[in-house]
Order: C-alpha cells, then structure tokens, then sequence
C-alpha cells in the first residue's frame, strides 16, 4: 500500500522568500533524520519539493519547526 503524497507549502530556507510545496519524507529519508539526528519521529518530518538547477532542495523539517529543520547529503540529491 502506497502512502498518499499530499504537497502542503511551507516557507524554505534554502530556497527564496516564496512558500515552496513540501511532502513527507520517504522511508530512506526518514532513516537518516533519525540516525543523523538521534530522534524516531523521522518519518513524519517534511522535505522541500523545489527544484533548482542543482537538484531537488535537500531541506527537511518537522512539519512545523523550521528551525530543528536541516540539509540532507548531496547523496539524497
Ligand atoms: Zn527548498
């Protein structure tokens, strides 16, 4: 069964000043919050959709709290 990918837009630092479509992390995603970060709610933390030439925005955060948010590796590009 496949989790349904609901967008929701949310402020991202790494990106500009406008609001940028985040969705739940994936399992791989949520695996290294919890181990790079030493918390279990991995899963339910969010991660920026922009795309820039670089890539996709590598930010991720709890839904509501920027600031315990971080960068993903360059390997989750
Ligand atoms: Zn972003």
């Amino acid at each position: 069964m496949r989790e349904a990918r609901v967008s929701d837009y949310i402020h991202c630092p790494n990106c500009d000043d406008k609001l940028h479509p985040f969705s739940r992390v994936n399992r791989t995603e949520a695996a290294h919050i919890n181990e790079e970060r030493g918390v279990t709610d991995g899963h339910g933390w969010w991660r920026c959709e922009n795309r820039t030439a670089k890539g996709r925005c590598l930010w991720v955060q709890p839904h509501w709290h920027q600031a315990k948010g971080f960068s993903l590796p360059e390997s989750f590009r």
